[in-house]
Formats: C-alpha cells, sequence, structure tokens
C-alpha cells in the first residue's frame, strides 16, 4: 500500500494536534491554590518558605530561594556570584537565550563554549580553554535533562577561582553519581514554567549550600532591600533599607501553593518520562536518526527528547521533516538555535558565526519530540508511527 503523507494530502496520523510539552495539573492542585485565595497573604507568605524548605529538601541542599521564574533565577545567581561590567561568563551557546542573556543584564560578557559531540552538554575542555584573567563564573546547562560534566567543570572553577552555576531548567530530578541536582554547583537554577518538570505557571528557584548567597539573593528578588514586608509587620518595625540595586521577582503564596502541591508528584513525573524515553529508544532505533545519549553515572530527567537527523540518508532537511510531522499533528520543536546566531547577538553584540562548531554542525539535525508525563501510550505510539512513516518516506 503506498503510503501519503498529510503534507501532501493523506490523512495524518491523528486528528488531534499533540504539543510537544504540557503541564499536568490536577484536583489537589486546584484546592491548594483555592486555599491560598481564601486566606490573606497572596503573595510573599508562609507558603513561599515551606515550598522553598521542600525543595532544597528535594534536591538535597541547604537552601533554596524561590523567584518569578528561572530567567531571575539566573539573573540572582549571576547577581550572587559578583558578576560586574567588564567581567566574562563562560556559557553553552545550545540553549535556551536566558542562560547567556543574564550575564549581559549584569553588564557581564557570555563567551561562548562549544558542545561535546555526543551529548551536546558544554565540554569542559573548551570551557577551560575559554578562561581568560576576566572570567568570572561558568554558566552549564544540563541540556535535555542530562547532567553535564559537573565533576570536571567543578575542579576547572576551584583551579580558576570561578563559580559554577548550573542551569538546571531542564534537570530536576535528575541525578549525577546518585546524588540530585541541585547540590553539586555553587549556585543551581531551576524553571517552573509549564513545559518544565513541574510548574507553579511562572516560576523559578534557586538552590545553594551557601547561606551568604541566600541572604543576597532574597534581598536581590526584593527591589534590594534587607528585610521583607512579612518579617517587618512580624517585628513591629517600619524601617527598611535598600542596599543593592535589586528588581520585583517575587514568587507568590498562590503559585508556591500549587509548586508544592506539584513537587509531592515530581518523581512520578520524572518515572513517566523515563518509560518514555526508553520506548522512544526502543522502537526508533531502526531509523535515520542518532538517538539522545546516555551516560553510566548520570540519570536524565527527560525535559526535553531530542534526536539528530541522519540527513545524508534523507532527500529532505530538517525544516521538510518539521513540516511533515506537523502536518500529521505532532508537535515536534527545535531545541536550540545557537545563542549567538539571534540578532541581537549576532547584530547588536557582534558575536560571528563558526565561534562553536559543533554546536552549529547540530543544529540543523536536531529535532525534538512530544514527551511529557501526560502522554498517553497512545500518544507516544503516535509519534513513533509518524516518525516512521515521514523519515521511511523521505529516506534515499
Ligand atoms: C526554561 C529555561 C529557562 C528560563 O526559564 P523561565 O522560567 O522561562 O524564565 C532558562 N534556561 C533554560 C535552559 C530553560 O530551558
Amino acid at each position: 500500500m503506498k503510503v501519503t503523507l498529510a503534507i501532501e494530502g493523506g490523512s495524518p496520523v491523528r486528528d488531534t494536534y499533540l504539543p510537544y510539552a504540557q503541564p499536568w495539573t490536577n484536583d489537589k492542585d486546584v484546592n491548594a491554590v483555592a486555599e491560598v485565595l481564601r486566606s490573606t497573604w497572596l503573595t510573599t507568605g508562609p507558603m513561599v518558605e515551606t515550598f522553598e524548605e521542600r525543595f532544597a529538601k528535594y534536591a538535597d541542599t541547604w537552601f533554596a530561594v524561590a523567584v518569578s521564574n528561572g530567567t531571575a533565577a539566573l539573573h540572582a545567581s549571576v547577581f550572587a556570584a559578583g558578576v560586574k561590567p567588564g567581567d566574562e561568563v563562560i556559557t553553552t551557546p545550545l540553549t535556551f537565550v536566558a542562560s547567556a542573556n543574564c550575564v549581559l543584564y549584569q553588564g557581564g560578557r557570555p563567551v561562548f563554549a562549544d558542545v561535546q559531540p555526543d551529548t551536546l552538554n558544554i565540554d569542559p575542555q573548551k570551557v577551560e580553554e575559554s578562561v581568560t584573567p576576566k572570567t568570572r563564573a561558568i554558566v552549564a546547562v544540563d541540556y535535555t535533562g542530562l547532567p553535564c560534566d559537573l565533576s570536571e567543570l567543578r575542579d576547572i572553577a576551584r583551579r580558576h577561582n570561578l563559580l559554577l552555576i548550573e542551569d538546571a531548567a531542564h534537570a530536576l530530578g535528575a541525578t549525577y553519581r546518585g546524588v540530585r541536582i541541585g547540590s553539586l554547583a555553587d549556585l543551581t537554577t531551576f524553571s517552573l514554567h509549564p513545559v518544565k518538570q513541574v510548574t507553579t505557571g511562572e516560576g523559578g528557584m534557586v538552590t545553594t549550600d551557601k547561606r551568604a548567597y541566600v541572604e543576597m539573593m532574597k534581598a536581590f528578588r526584593n527591589h534590594g532591600i534587607t528585610t521583607s514586608a512579612r518579617e517587618r509587620e512580624a517585628k513591629g518595625a517600619w524601617f527598611y533599607e535598600m542596599t543593592y540595586l535589586g528588581y520585583n521577582y517575587r514568587l507568590t503564596d498562590i503559585q508556591c501553593a500549587l509548586g508544592l502541591s506539584q513537587l509531592e508528584r515530581l518523581d512520578a513525573f520524572v518515572e513517566r518520562r523515563r518509560q518514555i524515553a526508553e520506548r522512544y529508544t526502543r522502537e526508533l532505533a531502526d531509523l535515520p536518526v542518532t538517538l539522545p545519549v546516555q551516560v553510566p553515572d548520570r540519570e536524565s530527567a527527560w525535559h526535553l527528547y531530542v534526536v539528530r537527523l541522519n540527513l545524508g540518508a534523507l532527500r529532505v532537511d530538517r525544516g521538510q521533516v518539521f513540516a511533515a510531522l506537523r502536518a500529521e499533528n505532532i508537535g515536534v520543536n527545535v531545541h536550540y538555535i545557537p545563542v549567538y546566531w539571534h540578532p541581537y547577538y549576532s547584530e547588536t553584540l557582534g558575536y560571528r558565526k563558526g565561534l562553536c562548531l559543533e554546536a552549529e554542525k547540530a543544529y540543523p539535525r536536531l529535532l525534538t519530540l512530544p514527551m511529557f508525563p501526560k502522554m498517553s501510550d497512545k500518544d507516544v505510539a503516535d509519534v513513533i508511527e509518524a516518525m516512521h512513516k515521514v523519515l521511511t518516506f523521505y529516506a534515499r
């Protein structure tokens, strides 16, 4: 039987659009939020502290500081790391723009170090080669949820007196040598956006073992003021001082109630993601794609399932495969355009193409498949079927 792709007028693998990511909320989440709405503390109240404590416990670290989103978590970390105008911060090109933008916010200069060809995580050797007397910190990203080479990066940071910031927006629930992500860098940041492991609508968290950073970041999220309204009320005091130039990066009690409720299901969410990944890996193995690499001493949190198309074995490029899969109602995506290719970096700031050849070589081949815990077995089967349908059709 001749197969006609949906993009050429055939019938799609499924009738409804399957997005690449979707949150999973339930009645318990709704009730937790409703309970806060019936109280009087809507923003920074008791839920924030409880959420921070529970999150720190989960991530096996001393402290957690809740902020309004993952980008604010990165900004607060770069601030706590003391990055000043003229300082350089080394990061990866294969990430969401926020991992580099946070350096610009404090007047620093992002320096892009290339990725490893297998994991697509930042290459420690390239990091070391990028260190100059101006380097202040490293922002490493656990791309797709697979922890980067933390031990090597910590070594480099120690030898050159740099701070290691880990952008773990993808990696809540991942482990490195048996240890949960959260306590392995000087500062670890998380995003609680609806596409991530657990959500607060918008939200972010920084974990750390150093109390001094906590105090700076708690001030930073509150305009740089060193006491919160709640602390002042408790003490019956009105006096406050602004010590740093901070922002309003507070997370609300409403959101923290949702986060607390979501956190209870985090392990189940990660387990479901792992099952889906295993099935993809098994059932896509004979297609012209390079599947995600796993590393023996770490477990991915499977935020994203990214394959690389073997373009030599296909008659078309990634754009055509992407469009054909979308026509089959499979919400594929691309993570990421190399950060310094964006016009703000290339045109406004003058970064040139060719800085990170491995990332540039990977980019035209990247394709993100739908991956979220709420996916049914049928959804997973549809993705696999559509991948076979489209890639077999376009095979040379
Ligand atoms: C999602 C994400 C962020 C930003 O998080 P927001 O909560 O959307 O601000 C930062 N870095 C990476 C790698 C991300 O995936």
